[in-house]
C-alpha cells in the first residue's frame, strides 16, 4: 500500500540467480517504474509527479545527469528517473515517533534498503551527547549547537563542508561562500570520489575539467566509443540518443569488462517498434580487462600514427603542444604488453583501429571505469591523445565526454565547491564579497576522512549524501566519523550516515527537487548544470512531505547568520528571500553565467561556454592542447587472485538501494553477490552458488574482509571479477587512490575468495 514502508529487517539477502538479460528497458521497465512508482506515491501523485520530471516548466529528475533533448516526451524520463522520484516524492514518513522508537543503535544494524525505504524525514532532529535516540529540535536550536561547536574549534580548518551531487547551484554557490567567509576550503565532494580523474585530466590537457560534447554532438557523431560506462542502468536515457546516433549512421565500440544489456539492445518504450524489436547498439564489444585502457588507447596511437594520412596534420601544428614526445612514447607501445595488459586479441584491436580510421567524427564516452583506478589520470589522458591526433576536440560531431552522475555535482564544482578553488575564483569572490578567502587548499574526501581518523577535524557537515556509505575502507570512515564532535546531515531521507555519527548529531530536513519552494519573495526556482554543460531551471509542484522542512539555500543562509554573525556584510537574509539575487551575484563571480536570470528562464535554459568546443581554444598553461606521454601502467595479479571492480546493480543510485533485484544480470532479491568468470571459479574450486569471503590484499599488509557473498558464474573478462558497493567499499583501502586525483580506486581491488562459513 502506498506509504506503507516494508515490513521487516533485516530484509532477507537470499539471491536467485538467472541468465543476464539481452536488451535493456522497453515494457518491463514502464512496468517496474510504475510498480515502485505506485508502492511510494500511489495512483494520483505518480501521475502528477512523472509527467513533471524533466519537463521544460517541471523539476529536474533528481537522478542522474544526463541532459534533457530539445523535443521533450510526455514521459521524459526512465525507470531509474522514476525510481529516483518515487523515492522523493514518497507519501511514507519518518517523523520523531519513528526516532523514539529506534535506537540509532538499532539503526546501524539495518541495510541501506530498509533505511531508504522508510521514507522522508519530517523534523529536524538532535542526538544529544551519550543520548541513544535523537529527538526534535527546533532550528534555532539545531543552528546554535552548529555555531557553538564552530566556534569552540581551534581553527575554521577542524570543520569539512561536504557535498552530495544533488544540491543545486543556488545552495551549492551560497554553501561555499558560507564556508570561506567562515575560514576554509574544506569542501570536500562526492565528484572526489568519482570523476575528479576526469576533471584533473581534462584540465591539464585542453584546459577545462568538463565534457566538450552536447547531445547534438552525439547524434552527428560516425563512431562513438563508450569505456567503462553502462548506461542502461546508470544514465538510461543516453540509450535513446545512443539509439539516434545509430539510425544517423553512427557505430559503436563498447570498452567494458562486462557484458552489459543496455549496449547489446535498447528497446526505446517510446515507440512501438523501439517497444518491440528494439535496436541493438554495440557494433564491436571489447570485453577489457579491468584497468587495461590506457593500454588499448595507447596502441591506438601507435597504429595511427603508423598509419599514413591517418593524423590530422593541419590541427595538430595549430592546436597542440608535445606532439613529439607523445608520438616517441606511443611508437614504443609493444602489442604483447597490450594484449596481456587489455585481454583483447590483435583481431579485435584490428576491427578497431578499422573503425577509428574511418570516423571523422569520433565521441569518446566514459564514466567510473575510467575514473576509479591507480592510473585512471593518465589513461584518460590517453583518451585525449587518441582524439587531438585526428582533430576530435571542437569539431561537430566529435570530443569528450565523461559522463556524469550526480544530477548537479558538474553545477556544484562550476559554483566553487572544490577544495582546491583557482586563485581567479577567489579573486573574484573576494572583489564580490569583500572579504578575503582562504587561498590554501583543504581536504577532499579521501583527506577528510583522514583528518578525523587523526583528530584534525572535528566538525563534519554534509549538504546531502550518504558520505559513510559512499567512502570507501568503511570500518576506517565509520571509527573516523565517531571520532568527530558533531556530525550534521541536511538530507530528505534515511540512511546509514545519520547512524554513524560524532558525539552530537543532527539531521535537518530538507526540500526535495519535486516541491514548491517558498521563499518571502514567493515561490523560487532553483537551477542545475547537467554533464553536457547545461543550466536550466526546476521548480518543484509538490507539497513539502512536511512543514517542518527548509530548503537547502534557507537552511545555508540561516547557518550563515548564526555563525558568521553581525560580521558577515553578506545579505544572508535577501538570499534566502529571493533566489534570483543569489543567482545576480553567480553572474558576477562565475565565468559564463552572465545575464543569469534572464537566460535561465528560458524554456531549456543555456549552454555554458566551453573553449576547445566552441572556439579550439585552449586555456591550459601553454595555451594549447597538451599531447602527454606516460608510462603505461595496468594492475598486475598475483596467482589466485582476482580484480574486482565494485558497481551498482539495476536497483540502485549511488548508495540509494531502491530494492534488490539487477534484473538485466539475472539477480533478484540479493546483494551480496559475486560475479566470477566461470573458468576462473572452476580454477579456484568456487561451485555456483557457494558462499564466499572477499578479502582485499593491499600494500599496507592490512586484509579487509566482505563475508558471505554468493559466487554467480558470470560472463565476466578473465581475471575480474565485480560486487556491488556499498557493501564492498569495505575492501577498497582509504589510500589506494588514483595518482593525481586522490580518487578511490574502487574499480581494481586485488581480493582472494575464500570458501565462507556461510556454504
Ligand atoms: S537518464 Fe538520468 S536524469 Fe534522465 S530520467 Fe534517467 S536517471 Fe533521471
Amino acid at each position: 500500500m502506498a506509504g506503507k514502508p516494508p515490513q521487516g529487517d533485516p530484509v532477507q539477502d537470499a539471491p536467485q540467480v538467472a541468465a543476464p538479460k539481452h536488451a535493456a528497458a522497453g515494457l518491463p521497465a514502464i512496468g517496474h517504474s510504475l510498480r515502485v512508482a505506485q508502492q511510494q506515491m500511489g495512483v494520483r501523485r505518480t501521475a502528477l509527479t512523472l509527467l513533471r520530471v524533466n519537463q521544460k516548466e517541471g523539476f529536474d529528475c533528481p537522478g542522474c545527469a544526463w541532459p534533457e533533448p530539445e523535443h521533450r516526451h510526455k514521459a521524459e524520463f526512465c525507470e531509474n528517473g522514476a525510481k529516483a522520484v518515487a523515492e522523493e516524492a514518497t507519501l511514507r514518513r519518518v517523523t520523531p515517533d519513528f526516532f523514539a522508537a529506534h535506537t540509532v543503535a538499532d539503526l546501524a544494524t539495518r541495510s541501506g534498503y530498509w533505511l531508504g525505504q522508510q521514507g522522508r524525514l519530517t523534523h529536524p532532529m538532535y542526538l544529544a551527547e551519550g543520548a541513544e535516540h535523537y529527538a526534535p529540535v527546533s532550528w534555532e536550536r539545531a543552528f546554535d549547537i552548529i555555531a557553538e561547536e564552530l566556534t569552540a574549534l581551534g581553527s575554521p580548518d577542524e570543520a569539512l563542508f561536504y557535498t552530495s551531487g544533488r544540491t543545486s547551484n543556488e545552495a551549492a554557490f551560497l554553501y561555499q561562500l558560507f564556508a570561506r567567509e567562515y575560514g576554509t576550503n574544506n569542501l570536500p565532494d562526492c565528484s572526489n570520489m568519482c570523476h575528479e580523474s576526469s576533471g584533473s585530466a581534462l584540465s591539464e590537457t585542453i584546459g577545462i575539467g568538463k565534457g566538450s560534447v552536447l547531445l547534438e554532438d552525439l547524434y552527428k557523431a560516425d563512431l562513438i566509443i563508450v569505456a567503462g560506462q553502462n548506461p542502461g542502468t546508470n544514465h538510461p536515457r543516453m540509450l535513446s540518443a545512443l539509439e539516434k546516433a545509430k539510425a544517423n549512421g553512427a557505430r559503436i565500440i563498447t570498452v567494458n569488462p562486462l557484458p552489459e544489456a543496455g549496449m547489446e539492445r535498447f528497446k526505446n518504450p517510446q515507440t512501438p517498434q523501439g517497444m518491440l524489436k528494439g535496436a541493438a547498439l554495440t557494433d564491436l564489444f571489447l570485453q577489457i580487462r579491468i584497468g587495461g585502457d590506457q593500454a588499448l588507447f595507447r596502441l591506438l596511437n601507435k597504429l595511427i600514427l603508423e598509419t599514413e594520412g591517418a593524423v590530422d596534420e593541419a590541427f595538430v601544428s595549430e592546436h597542440t603542444h608535445g606532439y613529439e614526445e607523445f608520438a616517441q612514447s606511443a611508437r614504443a607501445a609493444d602489442w604483447d604488453e597490450t594484449l596481456t595488459a587489455t585481454g583483447l586479441t590483435r583481431a579485435q584491436i584490428d576491427e578497431t583501429l578499422r573503425m577509428v580510421l574511418a570516423s571523422k567524427r569520433t565521441i569518446v564516452c566514459w564514466a567510473m571505469g575510467l575514473t576509479q583506478h591507480k592510473h585512471s589520470v593518465p589513461t584518460i589522458r590517453e583518451v585525449v591523445n587518441f582524439l587531438l591526433l585526428r582533430g576530435n576536440i571542437g569539431r561537430p560531431g566529435a570530443g569528450v565526454c565523461p559522463v556524469r552522475g550526480h544530477s548537479n555535482v558538474q553545477g556544484d564544482r562550476t559554483m566553487g565547491i572544490f577544495e582546491r578553488p583557482a586563485p581567479a575564483f577567489l579573486d573574484a569572490l573576494e572583489r564580490e564579497f569583500g572579504f578575503a578567502p582562504p587561498r590554501e587548499h583543504g581536504y577532499d574526501v579521501v583527506r577528510a576522512i583522514r583528518a578525523m581518523r587523526d583528530d584534525k577535524a572535528k566538525v563534519f557537515f554534509a549538504m546531502g549524501g550518504n558520505f559513510v556509505s559512499a567512502s570507501p575502507d568503511t570500518e576506517v570512515t565509520e571509527a573516523a566519523m565517531r571520532r568527530a564532535r558533531l556530525t550534521v546531515h541536511v538530507s530528505t531521507k534515511l540512511n546509514r550516515s545519520h547512524a554513524v555519527t560524532g558525539a552530537r548529531a543532527l539531521i535537518l530536513p530538507t526540500l526535495g527537487r519535486t516541491e514548491r519552494d517558498l521563499q518571502g519573495s514567493g515561490e523560487q526556482v532553483v537551477t542545475v548544470e547537467d554533464s553536457m554543460g547545461m543550466v536550466h531551471a526546476s521548480r518543484g509542484r509538490l507539497e513539502p512531505a512536511s512543514e517542518h522542512l527548509l530548503s537547502e539555500t534557507a537552511i545555508v543562509c540561516r547557518l550563515a547568520r548564526r555563525v558568521l554573525g553581525d560580521e558577515s556584510r553578506t545579505p544572508w537574509e535577501e538570499f534566502e528571500k529571493d533566489y534570483a539575487t543569489v543567482r545576480d551575484r553567480i553572474a558576477r563571480v562565475v565565468p559564463g553565467f552572465e545575464d543569469f536570470n534572464a537566460r535561465v528562464a528560458e524554456p531549456g535554459g543555456f549552454a555554458l561556454p566551453h573553449a576547445p568546443r566552441d572556439e579550439r581554444r585552449f586555456p591550459t598553461a601553454t595555451g594549447k592542447a597538451n599531447f602527454t606521454a606516460a608510462p603505461v601502467e595496468y594492475p598486475k595479479l598475483p596467482e589466485g587472485r582476482l580484480l574486482l571492480q565494485t558497481l551498482r546493480s539495476h536497483d540502485q543510485y549511488n548508495t540509494t538501494i531502491y530494492g534488490l533485484d539487477d534484473r538485466y544480470r539475472g539477480i533478484k532479491n540479493g546483494r551480496r553477490v559475486v560475479l566470477v568468470n566461470p573458468e576462473d571459479a572452476h580454477e579456484l574450486g568456487l561451485a555456483d552458488g557457494s558462499y564466499t569471503d572477499l578479502v582485499s590484499e593491499w600494500q599496507d599488509g592490512v586484509e579487509r574482509r566482505a563475508p558471505g557473498f554468493r559466487v554467480v558464474h558470470y560472463p565476466t573478462a578473465r581475471g575480474c571479477a565485480a560486487a556491488y558497493y556499498p557493501e564492498t567499499n569495505v575492501l577498497v583501502p582509504l589510500d589506494a587512490t588514483a595518482d593525481t586525483s586522490n580518487t578511490p580506486a574502487s574499480k581494481s581491488v586485488v581480493v582472494r575468495l575464500e570458501q565462507s562459513a556461510a556454504n
